[in-house]
């Protein structure tokens, strides 16, 4: 049988940690080509591309400093270059490039390739909702979606610490496979045939880190942090219930929901910005650019989606957590009021 091409569309903190893993799979194991295409957004630094640095020195030394990439990974600029061989497309880049990149990729790959998406976030969708990635994935370029979301900060997963995954996949023959090309002895991948829930944990979880962090920002401690991280819970639980009916509880307990939540909430980006969102008083906007070089915060523009869908249908008040984050993050609101939000929280009632 012929060897499966892997592509891996991103090349940001994530995509370099995981571009190391898929490399290193593809090279191991003989049912896979072992050139891997990396597409990666051109950008020049001290003069020189990032393609022709990653290229020459195995190391994006923007997104992901200090870690080797294996040399049978192949930086590409050109998105269409990099995905149209691939069977299997694996698509992290930050949500809000994902439309722009399938216009530009459709018609231009294998008919019979299929995705893995590991984008944490949601576009807005016609007629006041939202739409989950993995869904514009497949309707814009008629292939199947996958997903992956777990507790999994890239620079730990690139440091090859344990821990483990989630992979939300309907279909029984593509599961195993896509878990092959990911799984490692220190990256530990369980599949769940509820897809939908997976990454919508993988989505909101990242709202409730900016509540994390606004807990952080005001020295409130530990316990305050733990109710928001509860009551966060209860609404993803109760977004799943509302919008997405017939999502498993279990799926809750993978690595998707709960372990995400609090790795994120204790160290992510998005927690780590919106403490200094409080401390500051500087806009959101101002502080990415300011404290990521680059790497992009999904927890706000995530906020923003979702209050777009709840508002519409009048149900704001049903959700306080996301709802206060998303005026707090916007200057709605100050982060002064977060707890009273929740303070009457349906969850109390
Ligand atoms: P990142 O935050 O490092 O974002 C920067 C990337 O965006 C760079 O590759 C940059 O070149 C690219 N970019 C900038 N402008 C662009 C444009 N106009 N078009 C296309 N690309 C552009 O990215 P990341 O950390 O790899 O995150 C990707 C996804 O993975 C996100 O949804 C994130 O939530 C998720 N994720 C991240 C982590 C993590 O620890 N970083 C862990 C799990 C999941
Ligand atoms: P941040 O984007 O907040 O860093 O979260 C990363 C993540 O998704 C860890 O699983
Ligand atoms: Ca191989």
């Amino acid at each position: 049988p012929k060897l499966k091409k892997v592509c891996i569309v991103g090349s940001g903190n994530w995509g370099s940690a995981i571009a190391k893993i898929v490399g290193n799979n593809a090279l191991r194991l003989t049912n896979f080509d072992d050139r891997v295409t990396m597409y990666v957004y051109e950008e020049i630094i001290n003069g020189k591309k990032l393609t022709e640095i990653i290229n020459e020195t195995h190391e994006n030394v923007k997104y992901l400093p200090g870690h080797k990439l294996p040399p049978n990974v192949v930086a590409i600029p050109d998105v269409v270059d990099a995905a149209k061989d691939a069977d299997i497309l694996i698509f992290v880049v930050p949500h809000q490039f994902i439309r722009t990149l399938c216009s530009t990729l459709l018609g231009k790959i294998k008919p019979t390739a299929i995705a893995l998406s590991l984008i944490k976030g949601f576009d807005r969708a016609e007629g006041g909702g939202i739409d989950l990635i993995s869904h514009i994935i497949t309707r814009h370029l008629r292939i199947p979606c996958s997903v992956l979301m777990g507790a999994n900060l890239a620079g730990e997963v690139a440091d090859e610490n344990f821990c483990e995954t989630t992979i939300g996949c309907r279909d029984t023959k593509q599961g195993p496979l896509l878990r092959d090309i990911i799984q490692t002895d220190y990256f530990r991948v369980v599949v769940v045939d509820d897809e939908d829930t997976v990454e919508i944990c993988g989505a909101l979880k990242n709202i409730v880190a900016c509540g994390a962090g606004f807990v952080d920002g005001m020295a409130l401690g530990d316990n305050t942090k733990a109710a928001v991280i509860r009551l966060g819970l209860m609404e993803m639980i109760k977004f799943v219930d509302v919008f997405y009916p017939g999502g498993k509880l279990s799926t809750f307990f993978e690595s998707c929901g709960v372990a995400d939540l609090i790795t994120t909430c204790y160290g992510g980006r998005n927690r780590k910005v919106s403490e200094a969102f409080v401390r500051t008083g500087k806009s959101i906007k101002e502080l990415e650019d300011e404290m990521l070089n680059g790497q992009k915060l999904q927890g706000p523009f995530t906020a923003e989606e979702v209050n777009y869908m709840l508002k519409n249908k009048g149900m704001e008040d049903k959700f306080p957590l996301f709802t206060a984050i998303h005026k707090i993050c916007t200057g709605q609101k100050p982060a002064s009021e977060f707890i009273d939000c929740i303070k009457h929280h349906p969850e109390h009632m």
